[in-house]
């Protein structure tokens, strides 16, 4: 279990300080797939940043399973990160791309990590590109990439920012369907982050709705759409009024 406790986080100095978190307190259940929305900076990936240790709140504490981890770095929480920008290294192929965090965090003998790395590349369906650059891959194909790289180091937490957001409407469809399938065949927990309505209302067991860094609502997608709990939660939805 995550559970964000009262989380705040301000930027800047205190007279004109961005309150980016604004005393954020959710649960989140093992296996459970939790899909963030709210307008740009609504804070949604300051609080995902906080959640993997990128990022220290200025109030409040993070939780996972029943340790306090405020003071542990994003290697020790055992979190998988997706984002936006996948950023996969240009100039190693992608077997490369893939065992790279392995090799410098794990104490697999060579062998294991090929072993591993080549089973989860099968199972992405990025098994005969392992001897590719970045480059040389589709967004889909890079895409796919980035997630086996998280998927290799068997996490017990996915935590993705908008990691569709720049394929194509095909492609983020299909990688929809994959993402929700690893989530299932893994088991693990998932903090998702989308601007895309379709992902926010299909993807998630649960929505979380942020605006001005405050949370707005936490619900099933149904309840949130059909009993909003305030005029700012139907309009960004566009619930039926
Ligand atoms: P988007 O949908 O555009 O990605 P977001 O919901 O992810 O937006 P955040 O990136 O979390 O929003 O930003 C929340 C607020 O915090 C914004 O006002 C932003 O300008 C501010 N902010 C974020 N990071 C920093 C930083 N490093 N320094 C100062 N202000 C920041
Ligand atoms: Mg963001």
């Amino acid at each position: 279990k995550i559970t964000i406790d009262e989380v705040t986080k301000r930027f800047g100095e205190s007279d004109e300080s961005i309150v980016a978190v604004d005393d954020v307190s959710l649960d989140i259940n093992d296996g459970e797939f939790v899909v963030f929305v709210g307008p740009s900076g609504s804070g949604k990936s300051t609080l995902m940043r906080i959640v993997a240790g990128l990022e220290t709140q200025s109030e409040g504490d993070i939780h996972i399973g029943e340790a306090v981890v405020n003071q542990l770095g994003p290697r020790a929480r055992d979190i998988a990160m997706v984002f936006q920008n996948y950023a996969l290294y240009p100039n190693m192929t992608v077997e490369e791309n893939m065992s790279f965090g392995l090799k410098m965090s794990t104490d697999m003998s060579a062998a294991e990590i090929e072993e591993t790395v080549t089973s989860t590349a099968e199972m992405m369906d990025i098994g005969n590109l392992l001897d590719n650059k970045p480059g040389e891959l589709s967004g889909g194909q890079q895409q796919r990439v980035a997630l086996g790289r998280a998927i290799v180091r068997d996490p017990n937490v996915f935590l993705m920012d908008e990691p569709l957001s720049n394929l194509d409407a095909k492609l983020r469809a299909e990688m929809r369907t994959e993402i929700n399938r690893l989530q299932n065949d893994l088991d693990v927990t998932t903090l998702y982050v989308t601007h895309d309505q379709t992902e926010a209302m299909t993807m998630g067991d649960r929505l979380v709705i942020l605006n001005y860094g405050e949370l707005q609502q936490v619900g099933t997608p149904l309840e949130c759409f059909y009993r909003p709990a305030n005029q700012f939660v139907a309009g960004f939805l566009g619930s039926p009024s």
